[in-house]
């Protein structure tokens, strides 16, 4: 700080302009087009409106922008537009300058990037640090539509924290535990795996600085004998690919501090016993993609061949990338030494990857200069990603960890607590959230202080007060405008209980109808009832006759007692000019002729099929299945095991059908719950499983965690019910997974 000041304004100015020229000549190195006019007018434009700000370390405020620009352009591979947000991203916040101001200048994207970034700019985190971090990161996504406002957002924290020397230390100690609970992990998350090593170790630097400094001793100190150990071990294997014929590059690969540090205290151990300080990274040429894989594996067997293999310690991330996109082959060896020693093997373009995460993957989609069509590409597939059915893999995790979040959005309770919740929740979805009897006495919120009905639709980022009243009582209508399936739970308990003394009422009569007619209660009676009234089921049913809403009508009675069969022999009875007794052909047009002797094929196309599916147990195409023909003359699909198929296959024997599948029925939608023990990356296992393996097309995926459990229902698009039984014994293998099956 005390040489700065020493600086004449024109020599500091000189340090400026060079920083800048470097942002710039590091992007005229990379593949992006050339945007050297907006990105030099944007830096000018920032420079002018921080002028005469000072750092705290006492530098000119915009090295920070500056410097922001650089990780961007040259740590993340972003392009223009990034890099002009970058230079521009304190400007809102710091100066009398507005977001109009930059669109004015810079246009609409490059706009609501610095708006994104001035928004999610406050502290609205608090003390509550790991408590509120998931939800802070689920929020720092719902509300950037843009993913470069995270990566940017990253990149300003990067720099805070390669600069964080100059805070006061409370600040020091609240914005490295920021760093660690929120910016790591993200960074994690999006495979920028050199930054969010950076990031640890930063944040571990001030928050333990004792444990820091003597760790980094002890690496210093231990160096010679381990870079003695490492030619020992990796000469043999050098020499091995050197006679192969192999361009590539070697080096060792320190673990670091922070890894090392958690290490030690996860297993309790002392410096000197974590021998895994260093991996040995091979990073090979390769200008052939398809090549890459077996190259990786003749290393592998190059290795294994001079070293003794760890059974259970080989990682394949090729066959499989990671959910991040990272793609690697890794194996353990014994080394000379005794120890065993972990040996990463990579393309060049899986390292870059690995790197740069991302970023570095559109790279090597795309030629030069398609930067924004590209990105826009990119940004389009997380919108309509759930009707894209066989997009490439790691396209699809980077854009599906997106939208998992996007289906969710984070409200804030008066006292600043941090709700997440589905997509569309409203007002009415918290007051459940928090307890059922504020629920079902909900009158109306309040949203950003302003008062709106119980269905308003809340947003990312309001803050949502609930009012109640005695008064109220819970209404069967709202259950429209739920959206939690807590909420939709809790209600439909409050309604039952409110509902049970006119249920029971409603039984009564119901009961007191077929004692009057001597009908005796069966299953087919049941249904006769329900379908002649309109019903669902019977507490629909009991509840409208409980409160006199229906009356059962008194010449349904004859239909219902046992010799009565007339509906039948009505839709039995031949028509006229046809000779087949058994051939039954109902009046009304497009329903299919039914010949009894023969087998029902059963086929769908997109006209539509010649059968309808039965509600009750809704079977798949390749379900083992019965036909039955119902009263409007449709062939009905009931699943074998159904109960309603056994009294069907009772009291309709002359109305079942033998049917089979056609080859191609079509498809079909099959619901698949997965429950199990949630850890982390378990969700993109998932993901990772559905997509890789197997050809479908996901219509709906909802996932719910709560706590260490978590549910998740999929609506996929299949052929056959085959491909649900693998999917569902496949997802089952994946470890934490306790249960995945089809259900109704
Ligand atoms: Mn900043």
């Amino acid at each position: 700080m005390e040489e700065r000041n020493k600086l004449t304004p024109e020599e500091e100015d000189r340090i400026v302009e060079n920083e800048f020229r470097d942002v710039l000549n590091g992007y005229l190195a990379s593949n992006h087009r050339k945007k050297v006019e907006i990105i030099e007018r944007a830096y000018r434009f920032a420079k002018e409106a921080h002028k005469g700000i000072r750092r705290r370390s006492g530098e000119p405020y915009i090295l920070h922008p500056i410097a922001v620009a650089k990780i961007a352009s040259q740590e993340m591979g972003l392009g223009s537009t990034s890099i002009c947000a970058a230079f521009l991203h304190d400007v809102v916040e710091d100066t009398e300058y507005t977001v109009e101001d930059i669109e004015q200048h810079f246009g609409k994207k490059i706009a609501q990037l610095v708006a994104g970034l001035t928004k999610i700019s406050g502290g609205i985190f608090g003390d509550k640090a790991s408590a509120q971090a998931e939800n802070f990161r689920k929020l720092l996504l719902t509300m950037s539509e843009d993913i470069r406002v995270v990566l940017l957002k990253m990149a300003d924290r990067l720099h805070n924290m390669r600069t964080l020397g100059s805070m006061s230390p409370n600040k020091q100690y609240k914005i490295a535990g920021e760093t660690l609970y929120i910016y790591a992990p993200l960074a994690h998350r999006l495979g920028l795996f050199a930054i969010k090593t950076e990031l640890e170790d930063l944040s571990f630097k001030y928050e333990h600085p004792v444990a820091y400094e003597r760790i980094s001793e002890q690496i210093r100190a231990s160096e010679a004998r381990r870079a003695s150990v490492y030619n020992d071990f990796s000469y043999p294997i050098k020499e091995k690919l050197n006679g192969m014929g192999l361009k590539y590059e070697a080096k060792a690969r320190l673990k670091s501090v922070y890894s090392i540090w958690r290490k030690m205290e996860n297993k309790h151990i002392p410096f000197e016993e974590v021998y895994d300080l260093y991996a040995m990274r091979i990073i090979f040429e390769c200008d052939d993609v398809s090549k890459e894989k077996a190259i990786c594996w003749q290393i592998y067997s190059a290795i294994t061949d001079l070293y003794k293999l760890h059974p259970e310690r080989t990682r394949d991330w090729i066959s499989v990338p990671k959910a991040n996109g990272y793609q690697a082959l890794h194996l353990t060896v014994m080394g000379p030494d005794g120890n065993w020693v972990e040996v990463q093997i990579r393309s060049r373009r899986m390292d870059e990857i690995a790197e740069l995460g991302f970023a570095a993957h559109w790279k090597y989609k795309i030629g030069e200069g398609e930067e924004e069509s590209e990105l826009n590409a990119w940004l389009a597939t997380i919108k309509d990603i759930l009707d894209n059915p066989e997009p490439d893999a790691i396209d699809f995790l980077d854009t599906l960890k997106l939208n998992l979040f996007s289906s969710e959005i984070v409200v804030f309770t008066p006292k600043g607590e941090l709700l997440t919740l589905p997509n569309n929740s409203t007002v009415l979805d918290v007051a459940f959230g928090l307890h059922s009897q504020i629920g079902i006495h909900c009158i109306a919120g309040k949203v950003n202080h302003k008062l709106v009905p119980l269905s308003h639709r809340l947003q990312s980022g309001d803050q949502v007060e609930v009012l109640t009243s005695q008064s109220q009582t819970p209404k069967k209508e709202w259950i429209n405008f739920l959206a939690t399936a807590k909420g939709k739970t809790r209600l439909r308990a409050a309604l039952r209980k409110e509902l049970q003394p006119v249920v029971e009422k409603g039984k009564e009569i119901y009961e007191e109808f077929l004692k009057d007619n001597e009908v005796i209660e069966n299953n087919e009676v049941v249904t006769k009832v329900l379908g002649a009234m309109h019903f669902q089921n019977k507490e629909e049913l009991f509840t409208a006759l409980g409160s006199e809403e229906a009356v059962i009508p008194p010449y349904l009675a004859k239909s219902l007692r046992p010799a009565s069969s007339s509906l039948f022999s009505k839709i039995l009875r031949p028509l006229k000019g046809k000779k087949s007794s058994n051939a039954v052909t109902v009046p009304e047009k497009e329903k299919p002729e039914i010949n009894f002797k023969e087998t029902y094929i059963l086929h769908a196309d997109e006209k539509g099929s010649n059968f309808i599916i039965a509600d009750c147990c809704s079977p798949l195409p390749g379900d083992d299945v019965m036909g039955w023909v119902n009263d409007d003359g449709e062939v009905e699909l009931h699943s074998l095991t159904c109960p309603r198929a056994q009294v069907l296959k009772a009291s309709y024997g002359k109305r079942i059908l033998n049917t089979a599948w056609a080859a191609h029925t079509g498809k079909f939608l099959a619901n698949v719950r997965i429950e199990g023990v949630d850890r982390f990356g378990i969700l993109q296992e998932i993901i990772q499983m559905i997509s890789m393996h197997l050809a479908i097309n996901i219509r709906k995926l909802d996932i719910e965690a709560q706590k260490e459990v978590f549910h998740c229902d999929l609506s996929v698009l299949v052929n056959d019910t085959q491909v649900v039984t693998d999917l569902c014994s496949k997802l089952r293998q994946i470890k934490g997974v306790q249960r995945a099956s089809r259900v109704n």
